[in-house]
């Protein structure tokens, strides 16, 4: 109210002809400021509102709104939650890893249902019959396959594309293999879309690698195995590493298989886990 007062007395001191206009004039003003302060709101509220609901397919070029803007800063501090919290807080060591993990848009990987969900720390469903592995997997898989920006990295079951494009951040190609056809498709479609030049995407058997791109310097296996598929170990180069869940279904183990410069095997298991099942072409989905 002080400012009112203010302007007030020196249009009171301009003499009683001008004192009349002056409050309908005011009132225009206080008006108009409370137009303006209710359209100044209401960005944000939309922002709040299309956070349920990103965009599935907006293109990376154009300039965003004040809206996106608004709502990539929120996706990105719910990274930097994740990564504190969920990776740094639970033993992940490897700077590089963390801040791939701190950059790629894991929104951008799974359903727009349950994209609120993308930065809490578990899996979430992609469709069929699929998961993208909850963060902190991904990291401990990640930094147990030692990326160097020099790499050749192959993975084994691209699912929504996720773990490729954290390995597209931290190494020189990456190959990525996906057994359901449709899966592989949209995974391509997305990470061009996102502009990960440097993934190499296709649909096939994992199980037998990428013969005509080897020797690499690391292979994930996304999926869970009774076994080490012979041609990965065959695959990978003298000194690297194969990240890979082993063991029967519900009693899986992340075991880290490193290749002496001798090609002799080095292994060790780190934690529990549960994967989707490695099938072979022919395998009933349900498996
Ligand atoms: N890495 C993925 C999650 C993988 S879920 C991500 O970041 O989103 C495991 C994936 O392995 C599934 O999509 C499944 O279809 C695939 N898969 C299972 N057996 C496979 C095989 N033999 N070759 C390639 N992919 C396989």
């Amino acid at each position: 109210m002080i400012p009112l007062g203010t302007n007030r007395d020196p249009d009171a001191r301009q003499g009683p002809a001008r004192r009349l206009p002056v409050w309908p004039r005011l009132a225009a003003l206080l008006l108009a400021g409370a137009a303006v302060w209710l359209w100044a709101g209401r960005p944000s509220l939309a922002g709040a509102e299309a956070l349920e609901t990103p965009p599935a397919d907006a293109a990376p070029k154009r300039e965003l709104t004040p809206a996106e803007a608004e709502r990539e800063r929120q996706w990105a501090r719910q990274r930097e939650r994740m990564v504190e919290l969920g990776l740094r807080g639970r033993g992940i060591r490897n700077r590089r890893v963390l801040a791939a993990l701190g950059k790629v848009a894991r929104h951008e990987f799974v359903p727009t249902r349950v994209a609120h969900l993308a930065y809490a720390d578990r899996a979430l469903p992609i469709g069929h019959e699929q998961t993208i592995s909850q963060p902190y997997i991904v990291a401990l898989m990640t930094q147990a396959a030692d990326p160097q920006p020099e790499h050749k990295v192959l993975e084994v079951g691209t699912g929504s594309g996720y773990q490729a494009a954290v390995l597209a951040e931290l190494v020189a190609e990456v190959y990525t293999i996906e057994l359901v056809p449709a899966l592989a498709r949209e995974a391509t479609a997305r990470l061009k879309r996102l502009g990960y030049g440097n993934v190499h995407a296709r649909a096939g058997d994992g199980y037998l690698g990428w013969p005509k791109a080897a020797p690499f310097d690391a292979i994930l296996v996304t999926c869970g195995a009774d076994h080490v598929p012979r041609p990965l170990w065959e695959q990978l180069k003298p000194g690297g590493k194969l990240v890979i869940p082993v063991g029967p279904p519900g009693r899986m183990w992340l075991r880290v298989l490193s290749k002496g410069a001798d090609g002799k095997e080095r292994s060790r298991d780190l934690i529990p886990v549960r994967f989707v099942p490695l099938r072979r072409p022919g395998d009933r989905p349900e498996k």
